[in-house]
């Protein structure tokens, strides 16, 4: 592995991008301080400009020189869940770029629990900035094969890893203000995140509200083909209403196993694991693209814990 990072390390400080895992989906990454590079992000994935997009980093050095007024309760939630799947969105400093953060004058920045990433971060010497590896609007990649496919020919380079652990991106808090709010639910829960800071809230949706995460308003995380999502009392009335329709049918089942009609040709069952679920969700979903299904049926889970991240991905998907 160590030749494999020098070989990253050596294409991005040439201005490259290298995709690379991590615990929660793997990234597509670039040089912080390198403008143009930042631009072929955007590019490569066709993310809106408005997008901003997460700094990596691997020490807490690299925190204090990309914030400022950084509130001392949220070291708090730092010593607890970093590193690990926690974004924090943090008021900027002059020295972190105006370009990864889409213009706004905050920064995201997460320090991820992965080995590989870590490594990367720590040879380059410097902040990666890097979103999820997929084309925008498209679901984030989990596997080393997923990337490959999707983005293997427009980056320099793709590092191997494992599946990711976690399978789903990570929470976005905003710090900026308090209560901190959810602008994004991940992995560390509410329910986590409260036992830490009781105040901590979900961010407040309305159509009249100013988006305060800019990615939550694009299209996001869609597989190519219809996703239909299925509430569990509704599984037999949602069977019998597109089993004899001519269409190619994917199912995810969460608490029963479905027999397999004529026209199922991708069967997946989660046996009441939540956990299994939102790591399966995006490898699935390019599986169920393989097996050329067209009408996807997902079953749909409490929003709870993290049902909440595993629904507000699966409810996207589906729009
Ligand atoms: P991705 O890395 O592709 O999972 O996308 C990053 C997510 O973090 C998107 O939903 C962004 O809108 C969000 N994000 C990044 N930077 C900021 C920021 N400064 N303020 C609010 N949300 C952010
Ligand atoms: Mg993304």
């Amino acid at each position: 592995m160590k030749r494999e990072i020098k070989k990253a390390v050596r294409f991005l400080n040439q201005g490259g991008l290298v995709c690379f895992p991590t615990e929660t989906v793997y990234g597509l990454g670039a040089r912080l301080f390198d403008e143009q590079a930042l631009q072929k992000i955007f590019k490569v994935k066709n993310r809106p400009m408005d997008n901003p997009l997460i700094v990596h980093i691997a020490d807490l050095k690299e925190l204090k020189m990309l914030t400022q007024n950084f509130p001392r309760a949220a070291f708090k939630l730092i010593e607890k869940f970093w590193p690990g799947p926690l974004t924090l969105v943090c008021k900027r400093s002059a020295l972190a770029p105006a370009l990864a953060s889409a213009g706004l004058k905050t920064v995201a920045i997460r320090m991820p629990n992965h080995r590989t990433a870590l490594e990367l971060i720590r040879a380059l010497g410097e902040p990666i900035a890097a979103p999820s590896a997929n084309i925008s609007g498209r679901p984030s990649s989990t596997r080393y094969q997923d990337v490959v496919r999707e983005l293997g020919n427009k980056v320099n380079m793709v590092l191997k890893g494992e599946q990711s652990e976690l399978g789903l991106e990570s929470t976005v808090l905003d710090i900026t203000r308090v209560p901190f709010r959810i602008l994004r639910p991940g992995f560390v829960t509410l329910e986590k995140l409260k036992k830490v800071l009781p105040n901590i809230c979900l961010a407040a949706k309305g159509k009249n509200k100013k988006v305060l995460s800019p990615g939550v308003k694009h299209q996001h995380y869609k597989p190519n083909c219809k996703v239909v999502l299925v509430e569990p009392q509704y599984w037999e009335k949602t069977l019998e209403q597109w089993q004899n329709q001519k269409t190619r049918l994917g199912v995810f089942s969460y608490s029963k196993k479905i027999p397999n009609f004529k026209n199922i040709v991708f069967n997946k069952m989660f046996h009441g694991n939540k956990f299994e679920m939102a790591k399966q969700l995006y490898s699935y979903f390019y599986d169920a693209e393989k097996a050329k299904v067209q009408t996807l049926l997902v079953e749909t889970i409490e929003q709870k814990g993290i049902g909440l991240a595993f629904m507000d991905r699966l409810k996207r998907a589906s729009a």
